[in-house]
């Protein structure tokens, strides 16, 4: 199709305004900047190690060890920097807060206020960065509550600690072979190719589906040993296979970063699971719910998959602190409600199923 023929981002968001009337065009102001942001972030990570920025981060740059207590790649500090950068002087938002920043940061002085806040991901997968695998950012936009908006004052912790229903806008952007950035407003999912000519993002993915069965599922399995139950038997009837009780053959796909796993499930199907497990009883799941699993959540249900704890939807969970981990599974309705069900099912040696205590798949 020729170029002239195919929308660009600031077109895509124009016309989705123009379905609110009353909308200021302060969101889509906003989400022209994040996109630049990612924009500046491809071109960093493009140049890899001619750019000077791989390897740790050192504690002159500010760098080192994260919140998180997770290395921190030079190239984490220099996203973060970037998206703070580009988003804190345009007057939409009332803060922002980030995986690499203990605590929300203000808008400076010098700059209006606005009243959205920004949650993200500045680099996702960026311990994959040093062999050159698919790395992205993922951001959210919330609303900021009233009484910020009304009296400007700063933003606390509990001003982010919304649950994931409340969310306006979530995407992000994947770095690999082309960046594209996969955009939500509450309307579907629109998938955007970057044209290096241009620098301009391009919808080539319009209304994205993910398909509601999949024979493919990605997990650490690695962690088996801590699975839960429910998790447990899911994978077991994966890899029973024909012969097992789901009666087809599955494929694993592990690539070990959220974003490219979210954008192979959003482009073909399939089910990624990092659930709850007893590895470490302080952290209820892996990954982080205000910028990671609610705007991939997000996303997934905006294109009719499904995003779950494996306990409830997991765009339903109120936040009670900033970094806090969840479980997550999400993908392919089907395999992902299956996947809640045996959660809600009773488990153990004594659930009364005399198939799944012959087959042993409970024994601990
Ligand atoms: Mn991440
Ligand atoms: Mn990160």
């Amino acid at each position: 199709m020729p170029l002239s023929h195919r929308w660009t981002l600031t077109r895509y968001l124009i016309e989705e305004r123009r379905r609110f009337p009353q909308a200021s065009g302060d969101l889509n102001a906003l989400l022209l900047d994040v996109s630049l942001a990612c924009k500046a972030i491809a071109r960093v990570v493009a140049f890899g190690e001619l750019g000077d920025s791989l390897g740790q981060a050192a504690m002159a740059q500010g760098g080192g060890i994260n919140v998180q207590g997770e290395e921190q790649k030079h190239l984490d500090v220099i996203s973060n920097e970037i998206f703070l950068r580009m988003n804190g002087w345009n007057g939409h938002l009332a803060g922002l807060a980030s995986e690499e920043m203990e605590l929300p940061r203000q808008i400076e002085g010098a700059y209006p206020r606005g009243k959205y806040l920004l949650v993200f991901d500045p680099l996702d997968g960026s311990s994959n960065i040093d062999v050159n695998v698919s790395v992205g950012s993922i951001f959210s936009i919330l609303r900021a509550p009233q009484a910020v908006v009304d009296s400007g004052r700063d933003v606390t912790e509990a001003d982010f600690l919304q649950p994931g229903t409340t969310q306006v806008a979530a995407g992000y952007a994947i770095y690999g072979p082309t960046t594209m950035l996969m955009l939500t407003v509450g309307n579907g999912v629109a998938g955007f190719t970057l044209n290096p000519n241009l620098g301009e993002f391009v919808l080539t993915h319009p209304k994205i589906r993910v398909p509601e069965d999949t024979p493919e599922f990605a997990i650490n399995s690695s962690n088996s040993r801590f699975w839960e139950p429910p998790v447990k038997r899911y994978v077991d009837e994966c890899l029973a296979g024909r012969t097992g009780p789901r009666g087809k053959d599955f494929n694993t796909r592990w690539i070990a970063s959220l974003v490219a796993e979210a954008h192979r499930i959003l482009m073909r199907g399939g089910v990624f699971l990092y659930p709850r497990d007893t590895k470490d009883p302080t952290k209820p799941g892996r990954l982080r719910l205000l910028y990671e699993a609610n705007p991939v959540g997000f996303l997934m249900e905006q294109a009719g998959g499904r995003a779950s704890t494996g306990r409830q939807p997991v765009l339903g969970v109120t936040a009670s602190a900033l970094h806090q981990r969840v479980g997550f599974v999400f993908g392919s309705r089907n395999e992902v409600e299956r996947i809640e069900r045996y959660h809600q099912e009773p488990s153990g040696p004594d659930r009364g199923n005399p198939l799944f205590a012959e087959r042993g798949l409970f024994r601990n």
